[in-house]
């Protein structure tokens, strides 16, 4: 079989290019490591019809209804707005912290002036990231957010991350701004939904096609080789000269030689049990490591479109340094943005540079923080680049 393109992984990036490739007449076979395809999206209905996100709750929100349409050729929708509670002082208030958090922490008196503060120095529907709010001139606004500081960012980013605030970059902590709102959801693009049949189902139905080719299990350095002298590619011991689409690990590919690149991973505690566990779909746990080791909980049967069901099934989630060897935290999530690792993430980069028929593309290739939405836009995107 001759093969126009090679795509190292079956997630979102590598999912759309398949398609993408495939519709073009172009044969395409995806290796994959895992045992499935669908990448961390991957979920699966349980034995009570609870539909369990295995690698941790992936939540659908765009703005980009190129997006939309796209992927709603592969899945029908149902509405869902997903919403989060943060334990603070032995309370759950809405998260991102907002005017009802702060109605719900503080008495009467206390809780108008304080939103009065924020609104008059923001506005309403103002989104501020926590590290610009401790910034304001003002000392009670600097009061509140040194208070929202300290229960919603610095522990549950020690826990997550293992790095203090300081040592990140802001964009982490900016997908979670403080909102001069009522508004309680924990997103507020245009389309927020979730697919009928999940995640999978719908990955099954883009990567169904008789250009596709899929093989699990199949680690892509056992069948391919990168030859870093002469910038040729093999595939089974032969030169492939077509275009090759990589969505693992940049530091893997390049054989480790200048160091890890640090992933942040994560391992999910699932239990199922009787009844209904909690009153948001997730509930985070900003509190310090000794007194919840975890960072948040989420009901899986809550988000679903039917949520009557006796039984119910919640992932404690688990912070864990990624490494391929561990029991817990052998999976990589999230890379992890602190200027050492961007910069060695540039130094693979540029070495990887000499395969001129590679593309990196993804979370991990890449090294950055997508959204669903986002990857799915970037390989739409790529291929148009690609291909013009
Ligand atoms: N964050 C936090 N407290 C929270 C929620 C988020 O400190 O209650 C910070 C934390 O650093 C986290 C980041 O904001 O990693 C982004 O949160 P988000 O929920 O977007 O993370 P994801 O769902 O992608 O893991």
């Amino acid at each position: 079989m001759n093969y126009d393109v090679i795509i190292i992984g079956a997630g979102y990036a590598g999912a759309v290019m398949a398609r993408q490739y495939a519709e073009d007449n172009k044969k395409v076979l995806i290796l994959e490591k895992k045992s499935h395809i669908g990448g961390n999206a991957y979920d699966y209905m349980d034995e009570n019809h609870i539909r369990i996100h295995e690698y941790g709750p992936h939540l659908f929100h765009t703005n980009e209804k190129e997006v939309v349409d796209y992927l709603s050729r592969f899945t029908e929708w149902y509405p869902y707005e997903h919403r989060v509670k943060g334990l603070i002082n032995d309370k759950f208030v809405p998260i991102p912290f907002n005017l009802t958090s702060i109605e719900e922490l503080f008495d009467k008196e206390t809780a108008d002036n304080l939103k009065n503060e924020l609104i008059k120095e923001y506005g309403m529907e103002k989104k501020v990231p926590i590290l610009e709010l401790r910034k304001s001139n003002n000392p009670e606004v600097r009061n509140l957010a040194e208070f929202i500081f300290e229960k919603v960012f610095k522990y549950y980013t020690m826990k997550q991350w293992d790095y203090s605030i300081e040592q990140l970059s802001a964009t982490v902590t900016d997908r979670v701004p403080v909102f001069v709102s009522y508004d309680d959801r924990y997103f507020q693009d245009t389309y927020q939904m979730m697919p009928k049949e999940g995640f999978t189902a719908m990955f099954e139905k883009m990567l169904n096609h008789p250009n596709i080719e899929i093989r699990l299990n199949t680690e892509a350095l056992d069948v391919m080789k990168f030859d870093f002298e002469t910038g040729k590619i093999y595939f089974e011991g032969k030169e492939f000269t077509n275009d090759v689409i990589y969505t693992g690990l940049a530091d893997y590919l390049c054989g480790y030689r200048h160091g890890k690149l640090e992933y942040r991973s994560l391992w999910f505690d699932l239990k199922v049990m009787d009844g209904t566990y909690q009153t948001a779909v997730t509930c985070n746990y900003p509190t310090p490591k000794e007194i919840h080791p975890f960072t948040r909980i989420t009901e899986y049967k809550l988000m679903m479109e039917n949520k009557e069901n006796p039984k119910t099934a919640i992932h404690v989630e688990y912070p864990f340094r990624y490494d391929e060897d561990a029991e817990k935290g052998n999976i990589p999530y999230y890379t992890v943005f602190t200027e050492e690792n961007k910069a060695l993430y540039e130094t693979y980069k540029k070495e990887l540079e000499v395969f001129k028929n590679l593309t990196l593309l993804g979370r991990l290739a890449e090294f950055r923080y997508y959204n669903m939405d986002a990857i799915t836009k970037a390989a739409l995107d790529k291929y148009k680049s690609l291909t013009k």
